[in-house]
């Protein structure tokens, strides 16, 4: 993959052409739950500017996703009852990268429950939409 695909699936969900479980969005951010979530509240925050990865994005769009990234982790932590979070990001397919659209992982973590494998098991709808509705509610005190 050498040049941005307009049409990868992230830029299908900031189109509304796919349906995500939304946890926040703002001028320059989209943050939603991972579909193949590796711990309860798995999250993802993807920039509205267009970059395959942390190397293609402007300093200003980097600065105002990893802003995001710290004010929403602590608070899917607090609504998953987690004691830590993991934040992960991938650049290149050799790196683990699948979705090349610049986006952070936010994995919240408790103590004893191993995260599930990379890309393991799609989640199931109702079990999404009832950890969106518990982080939203949350991310509204
Ligand atoms: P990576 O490129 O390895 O950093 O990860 C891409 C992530 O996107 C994986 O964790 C996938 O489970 C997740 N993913 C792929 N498609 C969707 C989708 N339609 N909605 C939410 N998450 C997705």
């Amino acid at each position: 993959m050498t040049a941005y695909d307009p049409d990868n699936i992230f830029a299908k969900i900031l189109k509304g052409e796919i349906p995500c479980h939304k946890l926040y969005e703002d001028e320059d951010t989209l943050a939603f739950l991972d579909i193949m979530p590796r711990t309860e509240g798995h999250a993802l925050v993807i920039t509205k500017e267009p970059a395959m990865d942390l190397f293609g994005v402007s300093q200003e769009g980097l600065g105002k996703l990893m802003t995001v990234v710290q004010s929403l982790a602590p608070k899917i932590k607090k609504a998953v009852g987690a004691e830590g979070v993991l934040i992960q990001q991938f650049n290149g397919a050799v790196a683990g990268q699948t979705v090349f659209h610049l986006h952070v992982h936010i994995v919240p973590r408790k103590e004893g429950v191993p995260l599930r494998p990379e890309g393991a098991a799609m989640a199931d709808p109702e079990g999404l939409k009832a950890t969106a509705e518990k982080i939203r509610a949350v991310l509204g005190e």
